[in-house]
This record gives structure tokens, sequence and C-alpha cells, in this order.
């Protein structure tokens, strides 16, 4: 007889959402290196089962990417952990997140107490992103359909921005829409692989404070691939 296994060394996750939430902040975020509490408090909080397509929802809380409609994805729970923790978002804050997709890491970064506004190109993503919001309690959080690369001018300046898709360089119209020490979270890079940079704004000009490698889809649009 044969043992079947699944992936090497990684048991499939509860059906219970909220043992498997525990679970995915032990195992992929403390496991790692995530260790702002309060980013890790976030995480176990928001209902990630909602975010995520029916033909999905079993695999909620696997430590992957995970395939939405027109081919985009709704991000690893650790890039979305290590974005919201290298923001360091305080509750009040003003923030942009910029390529809805799910909905998902604006559902984080509104349970981290900020006032939340988001921006998708794709106007049925951005409406599935509104329903899945509101299902979960974060209807507070404005989702706006349009070129994320422009930034939301009518709600800047923002404490801080996270950007879930990649982008060819730094993406100066966001920048610009940062207040005096906002933080910028951007993947920059070819359309394969990126590094994940934290730019903070300063008098000086912009100041790249982090950058680890990673991979997101790409953003499009006027500045970004594409433009
Ligand atoms: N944060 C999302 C990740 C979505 S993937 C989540 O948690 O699910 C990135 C998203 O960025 C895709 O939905 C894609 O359509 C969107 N996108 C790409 N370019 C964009 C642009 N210029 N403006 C707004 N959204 C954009």
């Amino acid at each position: 007889s044969s043992r079947r296994t699944t992936r090497a060394g990684s048991p499939m996750p509860p059906d219970d959402p909220t043992e498997a939430r525990r679970l995915m902040v032990e195992r992929q975020l403390r496991g790692r290196d995530i260790v702002d509490e309060a980013v890790l408090g976030a995480m176990e909080r928001v209902p990630r089962e909602l975010f995520v397509p029916e033909q999905e929802r079993s695999r909620a809380y696997y430590d992957a990417a995970l395939p939405l409609p027109h081919g985009q994805t709704i991000s690893q729970p650790y890039m979305v952990a290590r974005i919201a923790e290298a923001l360091a978002i305080r509750p009040g804050e003003k923030v942009l997140d910029v390529g809805t997709g799910s909905g998902y890491q604006a559902a984080v970064l509104a349970e981290l107490g900020a006032e939340v506004v988001t921006i998708e190109r794709i106007p049925e993503l951005a409406e599935r992103a509104r329903e899945s919001l509101a299902a979960g309690g974060y209807g507070d959080v404005e989702v706006v359909v349009g070129d994320g690369t422009l930034g939301v001018p009518e709600h800047a300046p923002f404490d801080a921005i996270a950007v879930a898709a990649a982008a060819p360089g730094l993406p100066e119209t966001l920048y610009e829409q940062l207040r005096p020490r906002g933080r910028l979270a951007v993947p920059v890079g070819g359309q394969l692989a990126q590094r994940l940079e934290v730019i903070v704004r300063s008098p000086e000009g912009p100041a790249v404070v982090h950058s680890v490698p990673c991979r997101f889809v790409p953003l499009l649009g006027k500045e970004g691939f594409r433009g």
C-alpha cells in the first residue's frame, strides 16, 4: 500500500475558518518573520474565506496566492502581512490601497484601524470586492474604479499607500499623494520578479527604507506597464 501525502509537510487546513486562521498566523506569519502584534491580530480576525472565489474557498488559508477572475490573484497571506507590517499603520491613518482585487488587503488595512480608500481598474472585481467588504463588516472602505497609478487625488494626501501590483519604477504620482513622512509600499521591477520597496516621502526626496524580493501581477496603466 502507498502512503498519500499532500504537499511536503503541510497538513490540510481544518474546516473551521477560525482555527484555519489561527494556524495561518502561527505557521505562515509568526513562523516566518512577521512580528508586529497589530498585524498578526488583524490577520487573525479578517475572514479571508469571504474574499476568495467560491471554487477556491477550501484553499482560503493556503500559503499561496489564489486565482481571481480576469487573470488576477488574491495575494498570499504572507505578502499581505508583509505590506501591512512594512507600512506600520496606526489607527486613524488615511491609507490608499492600489489594486483592490478581492478586497482582502483593504480589509486587513481597515482592521488595523485605517480609513481606507481602494482603487481597482476592473469594474467587476471592484463590485465583487465591495460586496465582500460589506459582508465582512468593512463597508466603510471606499472602493473606487479607475487607474490607480494616478492615485485618488480627491482623497489625497495619504499617510500610507499600498500597491498590490508590480510597477516598472517608482510611481511618481502616488509618491506625490503622500503626506510628508508618508510611506509607500510597492513591488518594483520587471513583470516576472520584483522587489517590494517601502519608500518614505522626505524633504530630500524618496528614501527607500526596505526592499525584499517578491512577485506580483503587473500594474497596468498610465504610470504602470503598457502605459
Ligand atoms: N490586494 C489584492 C491583490 C489583487 S492583485 C487582494 O488582496 O486581493 C492586483 C490587482 O491590481 C488586480 O485586481 C488588478 O486588476 C489591479 N490593477 C492592476 N493595475 C491597476 C491600476 N492601474 N489601477 C488599479 N488597479 C490595478
